[in-house]
């Protein structure tokens, strides 16, 4: 199954290029389409907070939809209990944006919910994302401090009652959130990564990636945003029983994966959690994928204590190395380092891999 990559700090070319090779406008169907837009607004906060999706992703959408004739378009989300969604839409700007291309926006707590169960998990689901003829997601990939990361499948918690939030977290979450992905199977996932927090859902240390992918299928989408964040997808525990359900592939060994450019370097520079991580590092005109893909690695060692081996260690990444020999380096401009990992940029969980076995 395909998933699409790219590379940049542009939200609206990078939305533009992943719905064009994609041909999304040959994949909905009927002009008069029920289309939902399913971001991800948690939290009343900025996108380069980490949390919440950039609205230029949600601008590019319209823009592109209306221009090939679709008019029934709905940006729809509920905020997590305790927060307002108003709020989260007003603070974002995406009520600006509704209102200048005439798109409906709906606050689904304030939507009708049709109660369902699958699985002995019973919930109550807005009617609007049930009735929807065309679902686009368009979650954050982040860490999250319960279920660790938090991506395609456990964004439409937000379809949800605020009532069956509350009890998703009272049955433990992750068989809730898979039962959940059983009934509400979004059409296309189209994921910002441009820079998710580090391990909280509501945003606070986001780490600059600087890229979004696009995947039809929820569980293996997912299942790849793990591998990116140094996770195996058994790791997080709503994957494998999603995959045992039959909603879709878990094995990341099925991806095609189609990379529409290449990562070129950046000069962002980490600020709080992600600092300390970055004191294991030596960058030099580092991408923003492959660094991250170190830090998350490093977050990951952090959180089993494995870390501590690597004190005193300085391990290089960027295209400053090209042609230069450190000790230990990732991605392929560190080909020539004693220890390297392949790739360009590395996934997290092969870096992980490479660092846990020194
Ligand atoms: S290996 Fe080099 S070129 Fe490739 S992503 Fe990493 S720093 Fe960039």
């Amino acid at each position: 199954m395909d998933i699409r990559i790219i590379y940049s700090d542009d939200a609206a070319s990078m939305t533009e290029k992943l719905i064009s090779s994609y041909g999304l406008e040959g994949k909905i169907g009927r002009k008069d389409s029920r289309i939902i837009l399913k971001p991800n607004f948690v939290v009343p906060s900025p996108a380069d907070n980490g949390a919440t999706t950039h609205i230029e992703i949600i601008t590019t959408l319209i823009g592109y939809l209306q221009e090939h004739g679709f008019e029934n378009i709905t940006v729809a989300e509920g905020a997590w209990v305790g927060a307002s969604t108003s709020d989260a839409f007003s603070k974002t700007g995406i009520y600006d944006i509704c209102r200048k291309y005439g798109v409906r926006i709906l606050d689904l707590k304030k939507d009708s919910y049709r109660k369902v169960s699958y699985d002995g998990i019973p919930m109550e689901i807005s009617e609007t994302i049930l009735n929807a003829d065309y679902l686009i997601n368009l979650p954050v990939l982040k860490g999250h401090c319960q279920t660790q990361m938090t991506c395609c499948m456990k964004n439409l918690k937000g379809c949800l009652s605020d009532r069956s939030k509350r009890a998703f977290h009272q049955m433990g979450l992750s068989k809730p959130i898979a039962a959940l992905n059983a009934i509400v199977k979004p059409d296309l996932n189209i994921v910002d990564s441009i820079c998710g927090d580090l391990d909280f859902e509501e945003g606070g240390n986001p780490v600059r990636t600087d890229r979004m992918y696009l995947g039809e299928n929820a569980v293996l989408t997912d299942a790849f945003g793990a591998s990116l964040m140094g996770f195996r997808p058994e790791d997080i525990e709503y994957i494998p029983i999603a995959a045992s359900y039959g909603i879709g592939s878990m094995n990341i060994e099925d991806i095609n994966l189609i990379e529409l450019n290449k990562p070129s370097a950046s000069s962002a520079k980490p600020h709080g959690a992600v600092a300390r991580l970055a004191s294991y590092t030596a960058p030099d005109m580092a991408c923003s994928a492959c660094y991250a893909s170190l830090i998350h690695a490093l977050k990951r060692m952090d959180d089993n204590g494995s870390i501590r081996k690597l004190k005193g260690m300085k391990i290089a990444c960027g295209q400053g190395y090209r042609g230069k020999s450190p000790d230990i380096g990732t991605g392929i401009c560190c080909k020539d380092a004693r220890i390297s990992v392949k790739g360009c940029p590395p996934s997290a969980a092969d870096i992980l891999r490479t660092l846990e076995e020194l």
